[in-house]
């Protein structure tokens, strides 16, 4: 049976490309890549949710479809033995969830931390593509308090932990996905980058960057319950397979909801602005 060795966690502000680097290093032959994890509590549940199952199957998932937690066991080992893969990572966001499970580990599970930092505005502009009618102000808020609880989480992890730019790694992804693999103590694997390519099976996380999988692997006649909002869909339909960085909201974030961010943000998103 295959334990776990390692449990990579990534954090940081939702829209920030956990999604993206958490496929890419799931594209490791020896790593799963298992999504928010959190997202067990929905599994299976009667009433419609869209995180209710794996973002790339559905339903008839493979690991997910059946899933059933074994608390005595537990869930990364759990993971470790349906996949036959010695690393686990988990993107979940939710601080208290990632207290929890870091804290939970066993001796021989070595633990690792991945801030991914995203530059606030962008979080804003994709979280306002997301929720139209919802208040700036209010998403802004949100984003600081989210920041100042991983921060506080970040500099408390007493694994090894590492900070990386969302614009670096979709800029230079293998300049990025080699260091991350020098900080994860794993061989760098070239088809990393070519994450649509490898199997996953994420809960959670980024639709148009699932759907990008699902469009790569039509020819497998994947049924995907997915659906894209008609901004994304047109964005992600030209969207090429590998990967680029995107900075819509340079063009989309009006000037009126920029001056506010600064006013409330600018200070704590000087470590999150990206001037490459
Ligand atoms: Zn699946």
């Amino acid at each position: 049976m295959v334990m776990t060795k390692k449990v990579i966690f990534i954090c940081g502000a939702s829209h920030s490309g956990s999604t993206l680097l958490g496929l890419i290093l799931g594209s490791h032959s020896a790593c799963f890549y298992a999504g928010e994890v959190n997202k067990i509590q929905f599994l299976n549940i009667k009433k419609e949710h869209e995180d209710k199952s794996c973002k790339i199957c559905g339903r008839s998932c493979p690991i997910w479809g059946n899933f059933i937690l074994d608390k005595e066991f537990g869930l990364y080992k759990q993971l470790s033995k349906l996949t036959n893969k010695p690393i686990i990572i988990d993107s979940t966001k939710k601080i208290a969830w990632l207290k929890k499970q870091s804290n939970k580990l066993e001796i021989y599970q070595s633990k690792y931390l991945i801030y991914i930092l995203r530059d606030g505005r962008a979080v804003i502009n994709s979280q306002l593509r997301k929720y139209k009618d919802s208040d700036p102000e209010e998403l802004i808020e949100k984003w600081i308090k989210h920041i100042k609880s991983t921060d506080d989480f970040y500099y408390n992890f007493s694994g090894k932990k590492i900070q990386i730019h969302y614009e670096a790694l979709s800029s230079k992804p293998e300049d990025i996905i080699k260091k991350l693999c020098n900080f994860l103590e794993i061989s760098y694997e070239k088809s990393m980058s070519q994450y649509y390519l490898h199997e996953h099976h994420p809960l959670g996380g980024n639709t148009g960057t699932h759907y990008l999988i699902i469009k790569a692997q039509k020819d497998n006649k994947i049924d995907s319950p997915i659906q894209l909002s008609e901004r994304n869909k047109y964005y992600y339909l030209d969207h090429p397979l590998e990967i680029r960085l995107d900075l819509r909201w340079k063009k989309e974030l009006s000037e009126k909801i920029i001056k506010i961010f600064e006013k409330k943000a600018g200070k704590l998103n000087k470590s999150f602005r990206w001037n490459d």
